[in-house]
């Protein structure tokens, strides 16, 4: 992936599912300084080696310092200059040259519908429709690399493959087919978002099937194998557990406000101290190794990072869970439970990493921090 450069967490839609939306309600303040885009970028290339970008929010595009993001990141090398998009500002053909002649390369593009009645029923503004769709018809005509993201839930779960039609027909051929996730506003609207994987599954299957006939590059995120069928697809869900990682970190609860409510339906319960069965909790996502793995290296003599890596097979991936096992070694030798959260938060532009070779990024093996952090009291 890439690093994240983040403009702003507000945005311009209200999709019913968004995990940024506050199940309290706070409200969306978060604006970027453009001032910091050169320093965090400069960073993210020469310190940990991305070399592409990915300008993201809330929605970036609606910030003025939009075309700045771009442009510095034009200006500093990065090979993919990637925007993560609603789409609708696009829908502007003045904007979308604007953007695409400051260095815009490529754009992931939200798309939840066929029609209006599902997409703006699911963004909640009238028009996102013709806007969204507009916007991916403009960037494949300005030259842009267009992927649409479609995040299956209980809407549009049934009508995948019209969806498809439709994004073809718009000119892009690249999907990102996600699985929903537990938090912020698909928690508050669950009885509307969620749905049963044993009865949806075959509407993803089959649609899945569908648009790799129809020549989409598909790859998937969240869809758990069975019941989801993701073959002939790009299977990212090493990310996506390394992603509820992230979260549920910063979330940072004693219990989490999902538990009890979406726990059967949840792709990210492996990574979930509260859903996890015990001892299978996942410590390192890129080889899937367990709590319990790691516990058992340790009372075989492992003492390092390095002694479980070699041992276990954890930590060979993108090595970023080394902070974690380190803390697994410590919680071990002093017979105490495990807490994720006594771990640091992993770093914005590494917990999306599913392929990080040539990379150097904190948290690494390379890099294990010199004290283990301590316990909650
Ligand atoms: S497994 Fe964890 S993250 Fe998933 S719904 Fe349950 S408590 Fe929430």
């Amino acid at each position: 992936m890439a690093k994240f450069l983040t403009l702003t967490d507000k945005c311009n839609l209200r999709c019913a599912f968004c995990y940024e939306i506050s199940p309290d309600g706070a409200e969306h303040t978060f604006e970027a300084e453009a001032a910091s885009f050169g320093p965090e970028l400069y960073a993210a290339m020469h310190d940990e080696g991305w070399r592409d970008v990915v300008i993201t929010g809330g929605e970036p595009t609606i910030m003025p310092t939009f075309f700045e993001a771009i442009a510095e990141s034009k200006r500093q090398g990065y090979e993919r200059i990637i925007v993560a998009s609603n789409g609708r500002r696009f829908a502007y053909p003045d904007f979308t040259r604007r953007a695409h002649q400051a260095g815009l390369t490529h754009a992931n593009i939200s798309i939840f519908g066929h029609d209006r009645v599902i997409h703006d029923g699911t963004t909640k503004v009238r028009g996102s429709f013709e806007q969204t769709s507009a916007g991916i018809r403009n960037l494949v005509a300005a030259g842009i690399d267009v992927s649409c993201s479609i995040v299956v839930n209980r809407r549009n779960v049934e009508t995948l493959e019209p969806l498809m039609d439709h994004i073809w027909s718009l000119g892009a051929r690249r999907l990102l087919v996600m699985g929903l996730k537990p938090f912020g506003g698909a928690f508050t609207e669950r009885e509307r978002v969620f749905y049963d994987f044993a009865w949806g599954a075959p509407f993803v299957n089959a649609a899945l099937r569908h648009g790799l006939a129809r020549g989409f590059e598909i790859t998937t995120m969240g869809l758990p194998s069975p019941p989801f069928d993701v073959s002939g697809t790009i299977d990212d869900n090493i990310r996506a557990l390394k992603y509820f990682d992230y979260v549920l970190k910063r979330l940072n609860m004693d219990v989490p406000y999902c538990k009890g409510h979406l726990c059967d339906r949840c792709f990210g319960r492996q990574v979930c101290a509260h859903g996890a069965d015990p001892g299978q909790l996942l410590i390192c996502k890129c080889k899937l190794v367990t709590e319990q793995t790691i516990r058992e290296a340790v009372q075989a003599g492992a003492s390092t990072v390095r002694q479980v890596r070699d041992r276990t097979d954890a930590c060979t991936g993108c090595t970023t869970c080394a902070p974690d096992i380190k803390h697994l070694i410590r919680c071990e030798r002093e017979g105490r439970p495990y807490d994720p959260r006594d771990v640091p938060l992993p770093g914005a532009t590494r917990h999306g990493a599913s392929d990080a070779t040539g990379l150097t990024l904190a948290g690494g093996l390379r890099e294990e921090p010199a004290e283990t952090p301590e316990a909650r009291p």
